[in-house]
């Protein structure tokens, strides 16, 4: 016997009851004076059982009887349908339901962890060299006048420097194709940086700083580091936002002024990932050496940044903003440097040389 609430269909007034089944008849009788109804089973409409709210049966002329859900035989109305079936077992396993919500929250923060840094990368590397060079053209643009202005260098330094710049490059394996411009950049100091599309931009105060060409090439080996590896577009890609990274996977052009203007941004206030310095000092000291050029001319670079930055001295040395400089970064060089020199010494000591 089950426990059940009566309600007439007639009146407001409830009963409470007894019901159970006898064979294809349902009963039920008042728990007070052993009134007694009944109901052949076939005309009951079941309601459909969702845990937590009162099953109904209900009976004809507008009459049901109401049975507490937990307290439903479960032979009485075996389910059919699938839907109702779930959902009872999800709301029974509230586990079940709580696993759903984790593994919602744990895509959701994977997407924005891997996924979008992923897409940022897939799109810079993949990206159309046009659409890279009119992003770095616009950057360029917006850079220029504010950040950067006409360089001041004598116009022999600087055929030199361009010279000694386009010897190298060329005879780099793997060089992305990259130009030099010089500014006058009081506001930044000295700096240099690879913009999208190749342009490599190097400050007057930079050129002024290094002590000799070997440290300006070995700027300019780090920089084809970063523009080989597409850093800047991807560092800026990666903090430009799920929407500009979403326009650009949709093929949506305008996301690209999105992207141009976040690159002053991106130089003014923050820096390469370690991982892209990391592998951009590793370009370098591999092309410095392929050249015949000792990688130590690095840390000269580095010291000449140093001592063109003395408000930075004290705190964590930094290539401008945009560069972080740790003494590993120096201990690597240095690293590079007797790497350099044992195989060279291996060469020098050859027979016939
Ligand atoms: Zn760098």
């Amino acid at each position: 016997m089950v426990p059940a609430i009566y309600f007439d269909g007639r009146s407001t007034h409830t009963t409470r009851v007894d019901a159970w089944r006898d064979e294809n008849v349902l009963r039920w009788r008042c728990a007070n004076d052993a009134q007694e109804w009944s109901a052949p089973w076939t005309a009951i409409e079941p309601s459909a059982r969702v845990t937590g709210v009162p099953f109904t049966l209900h009976l004809e002329d507008g009459a049901h009887l109401q049975i507490d859900h937990d307290a439903l035989p479960a032979d009485w109305f075996p389910r059919h349908h699938l839907i109702e079936r779930m959902v009872d077992w999800l709301e029974r396993r509230w586990m079940a339901a709580l696993a759903g919500i984790v593994v919602v929250v744990v895509s959701l923060l994977g997407l924005f962890e891997y996924g979008l840094p992923w897409a940022a990368d897939r799109i810079a590397t993949h990206m159309p060299a046009s659409v890279e060079n009119a992003i770095g053209k616009q950057s360029l643009a917006a850079l220029e006048g504010r950040l950067l202005m006409p360089t001041t260098l004598p116009s022999d330094r600087q055929s030199h420097l361009q010279s000694v710049f386009r010897h190298f490059v060329d005879g780099v394996q793997g060089a992305p194709n990259v130009r030099l411009g010089f500014y006058q950049a009081k506001a930044t100091g000295a700096n240099a940086f690879a913009l999208p599309g190749g342009t490599i931009v190097f400050t007057d105060e930079l050129a002024e700083a290094v002590p000799d060409d070997a440290a300006f090439i070995a700027v300019i080996a780090h920089e084809l580091g970063h523009q080989a590896g597409h850093h800047m577009l991807r560092q800026v890609l990666r903090s430009s936002g799920v929407f500009i990274v979403a326009g650009l996977l949709m093929g949506d052009v305008t996301s690209m002024g999105g992207v141009a203007a976040g690159i002053p941004m991106f130089l003014v206030d923050s820096h390469y990932s370690r991982g892209f310095e990391e592998n951009a000092d590793g370009f370098a000291f591999r092309a410095l050496a392929s050249q015949g050029i000792d990688p130590e001319a690095f840390v000269h670079a580095m010291q000449a940044l140093e001592r063109a930055h003395p408000e930075l001295k004290g705190q964590e040395l930094r290539y401008a903003a945009s560069h972080p400089l740790t003494a590993e970064r120096i201990a690597r060089a240095h690293a590079a440097s007797l790497q350099f020199q044992a195989a060279k010494a291996t060469v020098d000591a050859r027979p016939g040389r």
